[in-house]
């Protein structure tokens, strides 16, 4: 399954945030796919369309879509050199499909900061250079390997020393591989290196209590965005201390505590769903009376495959799907009258599921 490793320096509410995460509970009984691990969270995906396809369809019960959050423990300055569980830290990252970075932007004087004050840039610098350094050292490796072929003419050697060269200078520059603007077919090429700080990155600045409903008025979280920006990387604002708080709450205290904060959204929802978008993944529905569910495909993802989430026997006996868009099939109000107006194709082998799509698998078994 997809994954997203949580990172930060210490004491920037990393673990106050991954609690949360636990805390919500996705009931893994309903995942079986997902891994059984103290460092992986389970966590639901919140989709309003879930809720409007339960009130049409009435089913006996409904399930969100969920994936997982990795808490990589143990950065340290020095982690690219191997230094306390440097090794082990890089080895953690490699495995992730995207990065989560949690930077501290609230000042408390009972909290010590590693690094004596409150510097979210200085502390994204330091995690991203071991990053770059190791990185560094990847490419580098590989230039003293594809040199000699380049020299004797090889194409493919030539346009892979480029590509490398470019990354290169770009780690001298202490830019992450991200940043760096490639051609379809150089990205290509990049993949190959499996590189650290190639993986796309969410920034969660991490704010106080009084700050979260105006944190644009923190100083620390404009910074963020800026940098974030410069590196093709993106930023949302939590508050792990509310959202702890939040976790442990359920249904209409829930929605009391939200609403005397003023909050309209807890910020765990807006950073699980800008992380599954950052993962590059989509959601599509079944909708039955047993059962309302939603599910994960990676975009892209086409029918038969996209059965298979489901089931192994749905994408081995896949016939065909019959296909309405969300949109549609709400419009019309039920799945009779989507099918009354026309709405509900019926799509084959190559059909690419889209995100919304309301599907209905018929296999052979
Ligand atoms: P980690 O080392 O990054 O995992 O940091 P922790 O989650 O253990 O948090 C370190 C300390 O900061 C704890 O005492 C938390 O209660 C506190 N903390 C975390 N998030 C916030 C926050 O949003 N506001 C305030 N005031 N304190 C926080």
């Amino acid at each position: 399954a997809l994954t997203t490793g949580i990172v930060g320096l210490p004491n920037v509410g990393k673990s106050t945030l991954f609690n949360a995460i636990t805390q919500a509970g996705a009931e893994s009984a309903n995942y079986p796919f997902c891994t059984i691990d103290p460092n992986v969270g389970i966590v639901e995906v919140p989709d309003a369309r879930l809720q409007t396809l339960t009130e049409m369809v009435d089913p006996e019960k409904t399930v969100p879509t969920a994936f997982e959050f990795t808490d990589i423990a143990g950065i340290v300055e020095g982690a690219s050199k191997g230094e306390g569980l440097g090794n082990k830290f890089l080895s953690h990252i490699r495995e992730v499909d995207a990065i989560s970075h949690v930077v501290r932007c609230f000042q408390d004087e009972n909290v010590t900061h590693v690094s004596g004050s409150v510097d979210p840039i200085r502390d994204i610098q330091v995690i991203n250079l071991e990053l770059i350094l190791a990185d560094l050292e990847t490419v580098e490796k590989r230039i003293g390997k594809v040199e000699k072929l380049a020299k004797s003419k090889d194409k493919e050697a030539i346009a892979e020393l480029a590509v490398l060269q470019k990354l290169q200078a770009a780690f001298e520059d202490e830019m992450p591989a991200r940043s760096v603007d490639f051609t379809k077919e150089e990205k290509k090429i990049v993949k190959g290196f499996q590189l650290l700080t190639e993986k796309p990155v969410l920034y969660a600045a991490n704010v106080s209590e009084e700050e979260i409903l105006d944190a644009d008025s923190n100083p620390y979280v404009q910074k963020v965005k800026e940098f974030a920006e410069a590196e093709n990387s993106e930023v949302i604002v939590v508050c792990a201390k509310i959202e702890s708080e939040l976790a442990e709450l359920e249904g209409e205290e829930k929605q009391e505590f939200l609403d005397d904060l003023g909050i309209e959204e807890p910020g765990l929802d807006q950073l699980i769903r800008a992380a599954y978008q950052l993962l590059g993944l989509d959601t599509y529905f079944t909708a039955g009376k047993q059962e309302v569910r939603a599910w994960t495909i990676r975009r892209g993802t086409k029918a038969p495959q996209a059965a298979g989430v489901i089931h192994t026997d749905f994408e081995r006996g896949f016939i065909r799907a019959e296909v309405v868009s969300y949109e549609d099939l709400t419009g019309a109000g039920s799945m009779n009258k989507a099918k009354e107006a026309g709405n509900v194709r019926l799509e084959g082998k190559e059909y690419v599921v889209q995100d919304g799509d309301v599907v209905h698998f018929r296999f052979n078994v």
